[in-house]
């Protein structure tokens, strides 16, 4: 999903996040129907947390294959798994670019926030995806109070804001295996931090990580990771060493964890080792579509590998997804090329410097 990807419309390209920064859109990748291309990957897992096995990643990537073939027609190829520890992996985020981006992070760890920038910042971010109060709402409708009836994207935004904030405070009673918190201290979870790291001349399109990506920042919330309590599943954003100008990274914690916070969010869903992986590859390629071609999100329409899983229902996402009824070129987001990701050249001298 983007959880976000600040949209690179190009009303929008002189200021997207209003700070005179200066942005502009990666080109659109050119992939011919029929065509195989090639995405390496690394592994950066989380000790604390339960990874998947050498024998689920396999099945991840081949479904993840299986379905990109389905729904977008081309084959991609997976290069052999890369390893490397989270810490080391974020130690290549070049450390001013860090700095200035960290300050777009609401800090719920400490309870120091601002909720109505939240509200803002929401707004900002749907008005600028030209999402439309009628066909937001319908989607998160089932996931939010039962009495809420906003008038308009602000009042829309403004309860988005504050459910996601409750439940990203559940996300913090949730414990690994070793007993202690997901979210301890480590900013692993933060998706500031993972959304920079393609400012790094990272050698990979996709990054697969068993770590809780579940935080909240004044940039880029969208709808469907607000009603989650700030959790995303993966993210497609940009990467300057990438030739489709984007990486993906990926969080498996959804498909693995049972603890009672994340089944209430698959709607009552558990999965086999063997499922897990099958539907984590299923969705990945969700992410693929945006690498690729540059997809948006055409939003409660369910028979589109892009429209954004509800909640965490995986399985119900893939039994509904029909190839033949959400065709490239169907919809305006399934245009090549819809949403293709920003970057800030400002950003980027800084991580040039020493
Ligand atoms: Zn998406």
């Amino acid at each position: 999903m983007f959880k976000h990807l600040c949209i690179a419309m190009a009303v929008l390209l002189s200021g997207c996040k209003g700070d005179g920064s200066e942005w502009q859109k990666a080109v659109v990748p050119v992939v011919q129907p029929g065509a195989t291309v090639q995405i390496r990957v690394l592994s950066a897992n989380n000790p604390r947390l339960a990874q998947m096995s050498p024998q689920q990643m396999r099945i991840l990537l081949a479904s993840a294959q299986k379905t990109v073939q389905e729904n977008f027609g081309v084959t991609v190829e997976f290069t052999q798994i890369d390893e490397m520890g989270i810490e080391r992996v974020f130690a290549l985020i070049p450390p001013r670019v860090l700095a200035e981006r960290k300050q777009s992070i609401y800090d719920f760890k400490s309870a120091i926030g601002d909720k109505r920038k939240l509200a803002a910042s929401i707004h900002d971010t749907l008005a600028s995806r030209g999402t439309k109060l009628e066909q937001g709402f319908a989607y998160a409708k089932p996931y939010l109070p039962e009495t809420a009836q906003p008038k308009d994207l602000m009042a829309f935004s403004e309860l988005l804001s504050s459910v996601m904030l409750e439940r990203l405070n559940n996300w913090r009673s949730v414990n690994a295996a070793d007993g202690a918190p997901v979210l301890d201290a480590a900013p692993y979870n933060e998706w500031i931090y993972w959304d920079t790291l393609g400012y790094a001349k990272l050698p990979y399109e996709l990054v697969i990580t068993n770590q809780l990506l579940a935080s909240a920042e004044y940039v880029d919330v969208d709808i469907h990771s607000a009603i989650r309590g700030g959790v995303s599943v993966g993210t497609t954003t940009y990467s300057r060493n990438s030739p489709f100008g984007a990486y993906v990274f990926w969080s498996t914690f959804p498909f693995l964890d049972n603890s009672e916070n994340t089944v209430r969010m698959r709607g009552g869903e558990t999965y086999s080792a063997e499922e897990a992986a099958q539907l984590s590859g299923s969705y990945l390629a969700h992410e693929i579509g945006h690498l690729l071609f540059q997809f948006g999100h055409p939003f409660g329409q369910k028979s589109c590998a892009m429209n954004p899983v509800s909640m965490l229902r995986f399985r119900a996402w893939s039994q509904q997804i029909d190839s033949a009824s959400c065709p490239i070129s169907s919809r305006p987001e399934m245009n090549v090329g819809a949403v293709p990701p920003i970057f800030n050249t400002h950003w980027l001298r800084m991580a040039d410097k020493p």
